[in-house]
């Protein structure tokens, strides 16, 4: 499938416009087409009777997959550094299906305090109800975890920096203290991207991303990736199909049309972010910006060893204001729309309540006044605009 198999590892910016395509197998068509399909037919009963011994390899049935999956699948293994990957109809279920993957009843999991708030739902409900017990983490914990892990835990779960409040963690410590005692670990990887975090350099096992956010890159499709070693393929792949698991091929072709630009829409999501959160953290109104890659943000040491870029999502601390304040501030945004989700191409500011969603990590964090907290993400308009937009929006919560 790929023009790059055989040859030699081409940069990142390069990998993101060639991987999972291979033009002269197809008309000399630059894409691949979508294929739409549930029925695979077979010439012969012996071609039938191959198919059913390897399932996974070539055309088989719909739900396995089709060309189009195992192109999107194949480029982004390859973006990743990992051998595999596995599409799924959104984030979640690449979340939820590793999770299953791996997990039997008597189980002990180490999942982050800061996580993405329905994998802690799952974790909760789902899998306490199958006799799967979670412990949450600290995410500032290193390699301290060690001291967590029991004779029954089967894998850390790790998201960096966490959901909502960005806390950085130190991945590498964390998978020196997991592969010390045998223990899996899980990354959730939509933040960092494949092509700003690299997991399996760092040792992560399994990578996980919400292609749904900047993969796909435009708001317009659920998809998720679960990227893997080849020897947690077969197990990882086989829980995908047996849940019954199976992105649209539609969808596929978003995130893989999403991958040519990723790079260079990454690069202008970090750098308007960036320069936002410089801005506002010179406004009055603010009590602090949170954004690892301001160098004084507490996970700017980490995020400056380990990763090679910012996307635009981060998040302020507002100083305390009253809820019609805020709502003057927020219902009149004009470039800054409310709504869940991020990766797009538009730029959005939701205010969020972490305490909710958290056991081990306090908040509002110490010495905060507790004011309202909004995330922020950069989308592609110009700076400029979005500055006027915030700036508005203050002169609003001032005057209310
Ligand atoms: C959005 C998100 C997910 C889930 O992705 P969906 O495609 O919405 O299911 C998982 N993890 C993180 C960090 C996310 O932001």
């Amino acid at each position: 499938m790929s023009r790059n198999k055989g040859k030699a590892p081409k940069a990142p910016k390069t990998q993101v416009t060639t991987a999972g395509r291979d033009p002269f197998a197809n008309f000399g068509i630059v894409n691949p087409p979508v294929y739409h399909a549930s029925t695979v037919l077979f010439k012969t009963l012996a071609d039938l009777n191959d198919a059913v011994k390897k399932p996974f390899d070539g055309v088989y049935y719909g739900r396995f997959g089709t060309p189009t999956t195992f192109a999107f699948e194949e480029a982004v293994a390859e973006i990743a550094g990992g051998d595999k990957a596995i599409a799924t109809s959104s984030g979640l279920a690449a979340i939820t299906c590793a999770l299953t993957a791996f997990l039997k009843s008597g189980d002990h999991v180490l999942m982050v305090d800061t996580v993405y708030q329905p994998t802690r739902k799952f974790c909760d409900e789902m899998l306490k109800g199958f006799g799967i017990e979670t412990t949450y983490y600290d995410p500032l914990i290193g390699g301290d975890i060690a001291q967590l892990i029991r004779d029954n835990t089967k894998l850390i779960f790790l998201e960096s920096p966490g959901s909502l409040t960005f806390e950085v963690q130190d991945v590498p410590a964390i998978v020196a203290a997991a592969k010390a005692k045998g223990v899996l670990t899980l990354l959730d990887n939509t933040w960092g991207t494949p092509l700003n975090f690299k997991a399996f350099d760092k040792g992560i096992d399994i990578s996980l991303e919400a292609a749904t956010k900047y993969i796909v890159g435009h708001a317009d499709a659920m998809l998720g990736i679960i990227i893997c070693r080849e020897k947690h393929y077969k197990q990882l792949k086989s829980t995908v199909v047996t849940l019954g698991n199976s992105p649209g091929p539609d969808d596929c072709y978003l995130g893989l049309r999403g991958l040519r630009t990723l790079d260079v829409r990454l690069a202008r999501h970090g750098e308007t972010g960036l320069q936002l959160a410089k801005w506002l953290e010179s406004r009055d109104e603010v009590e602090r910006v949170i954004h690892p890659a301001l160098p004084n943000d507490p996970g700017y040491p980490l995020w400056k060893r380990d990763f090679t870029g910012t996307c635009g999502l981060f998040a302020m601390i507002l100083k305390p204001v009253s809820d019609s304040a805020l709502a003057a501030m927020l219902d009149e945004m004009d470039l800054f729309s409310m709504g869940f989700s991020w990766g797009g191409f538009e730029s959005l500011i939701l205010p969020i309540k972490p305490e909710y969603c958290r056991t081990e990590t306090p908040w509002p964090p110490a010495g905060s006044k507790g004011g309202p907290l909004l995330r922020l993400h950069a989308g592609l308009e110009d700076i400029d605009d979005l500055i006027a937009d915030l700036e508005a929006g203050f002169a609003r919560l001032a005057a209310t």
